[in-house]
């Protein structure tokens, strides 16, 4: 069954039209849906019962089963394992910080990219997340952080999946998380974290010119990149950032770089050198992130002081760096470790 969440409002309303309801009846419905997020139509008190009774025989609210959940030791990370439908899996993480709760939400079952270090590459992909899969993630999380008054305060699409491979879904649902009648989650507070489709990034800045922007690099030079992230064969590092230069022209927008250090393969002072003078005079951050294990990736992270240096070299090019540890690593919750397993 289609779930509600699939429509959006333009779509709702005609939709309304269509079965001969008011005009206002839209935003008792959307209210209902991204302000009090029931997650029943019982709960829709304030429409007619026999209204109630139709929108139930022909939509879900959610699609998504609740397969498994785990929380991290210090309680600040949460993963989430939903079967879809046809049974394919994804995950979702919650992170608490001090300041914000992020849901990191994911845009594929699987994933199409088969990046060496990537769990979630290993399964090659499996379903592309519909607009409301994508939502109904988001609303899992939100409903319980409201009762708690903590509400989400931001939304990584970050998960499973490559966003720009399943742009339209994700366009939509940003579209909705974005909607002043409902959730209202900030531009400045949805990042996209793509490993690069150059056209897709155009298209991006064109339809989101105030959302955030982070590209998985991971190497400075091709040869390096082709091992871990095969698309690099097709969009190189030269075609990658010609990309984000004109994203950022059209912007004016700080673009983030996420580069995974692996020990002995991409974390030496000459890559830091390499790094530091291809992103030369680009409105860029860096952040580095030690590797994150994984049962199929034969690689480590590299020591501290290695990680330091990394970032010292390139802070001595003016490129930002900061060194970041994944949340939720114990709960294979951090970047690479989604494999859509049950604990
Ligand atoms: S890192 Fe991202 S793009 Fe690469 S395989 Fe994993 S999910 Fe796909």
């Amino acid at each position: 069954m289609e779930s509600i969440l699939d429509l959006n409002k333009e779509q709702l309303i005609t939709y309304l039209q269509s079965i001969r309801q008011p005009a206002y009846r839209w935003k008792q419905i959307w209210h209902g849906l991204y302000v009090e997020m029931y997650d029943s139509w019982l709960q829709f008190t304030n429409l007619p019962l026999e209204l109630r009774g139709y929108l139930q025989e022909h939509f879900t609210i959610s699609n998504l089963s609740l397969a498994d959940h785990i929380h991290s030791s210090d309680g600040s990370t949460e993963k989430v394992l939903f079967s879809l439908p046809d049974g394919n899996p994804i995950e979702t993480v919650l992170m608490e910080y001090e300041e914000r709760i992020s849901i990191c939400v994911s845009s594929q079952s699987g994933c199409s990219i088969g990046c060496k270090f990537c769990a979630t590459g290993k399964l090659g992909l499996l379903h592309n997340i519909s607009c409301g899969e994508m939502l109904a993630q988001v609303l899992h999380f939100a409903r319980a952080s409201n009762q708690e008054k903590h509400p989400i305060t931001n939304i990584v699409i970050m998960g499973m999946g490559e966003p720009l491979l399943n742009y339209a879904e994700v366009k939509k649902a940003i579209e909705i998380l974005n909607d002043h009648d409902g959730l209202n989650i900030g531009s400045r507070h949805i990042t996209l974290s793509t490993i690069g489709i150059p056209e897709q990034i155009l298209q991006f800045a064109y339809d989101f010119p105030q959302l955030n922007l982070a590209v998985s690099l991971h190497a400075a030079n091709d040869q390096q990149r082709d091992k871990l992230i095969p698309i690099n064969k097709k969009y190189n590092i030269a075609m990658l950032l010609e990309a984000v230069k004109q994203y950022i022209a059209l912007t004016n927008r700080r673009v983030t770089f996420e580069y995974v250090l692996i020990a002995d393969q991409n974390d030496a002072v000459s890559d830091a050198l390499q790094l530091g003078s291809i992103l030369h005079g680009l409105l860029c951050h860096v952040n580095l992130i030690p590797l994150n294990p994984t049962a199929h990736f034969n690689g480590n992270p590299p020591p501290l002081e290695r990680i330091e240096k990394f970032q010292q070299v390139l802070n001595d090019h003016h490129i930002p760096a900061t060194i970041r540890f994944s949340k939720g690593t114990q709960i294979q919750a951090g970047c690479g470790q989604l494999a859509g397993k049950s604990h």
